[in-house]
């Protein structure tokens, strides 16, 4: 029995669900550092109608991501997910369209994090200076690394 935290950013789609470029996650725990994964895009830009294009040169100035960045084919998410979270008791996320994203993928034993009054600002400073190298010249970003880790200090801090 596992508790996990996980999130994704990227782009959206026409139907503005996710289009994942980031992954993490990382089992609850003390120590140690989510597993991060960057993934290609699901299909060429050119399949965007233009208001999603517009949406999402706004997503790449703010994260400095590129659509065609990443390593891992976009098919190979679903096995990856359900190969890390198969014993998860509980996925803790941050915001409902993440939770929506892995609903998608047959998750559904979410608890959203940002559902709790008490939860800490996003500007924390321990994690504003954990995130990832991948954000080209980007300050205001959203990474997923450090947004996992920011969901794992506040489940942490709720937990004392
Ligand atoms: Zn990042």
């Amino acid at each position: 029995m596992t508790f996990y935290v996980v999130d994704v950013t990227g782009f959206v789609d026409n139907n503005n669900t996710i289009i994942a470029k980031e992954l993490a996650l990382m089992p609850i725990a003390y120590d140690g550092n989510p597993e991060t994964w960057f993934i290609k895009p699901p299909y060429e830009w050119e399949q965007l109608d233009e208001k999603t294009k517009t949406y999402n040169e706004f997503i790449m100035y703010r994260d400095g991501m590129e659509w065609d960045s990443g390593v891992i084919e976009y098919e190979c998410i679903k096995t990856m997910l359900d190969q890390r979270l198969k014993d998860a008791k509980t996925i803790f996320v941050r915001h409902f369209k993440v939770g929506e994203w892995l609903a998608s993928y047959g998750f559904h034993n979410l608890c959203d994090v940002s559902q709790d009054s008490n939860y800490y600002d996003y500007n924390i400073p321990i994690c504003k200076a954990s995130a990832c190298f991948k954000h080209a010249g980007s300050t205001i970003m959203s990474c997923a690394t450090r947004n996992v880790k920011e969901i794992l200090f506040n489940v942490m801090l709720r937990c004392q």
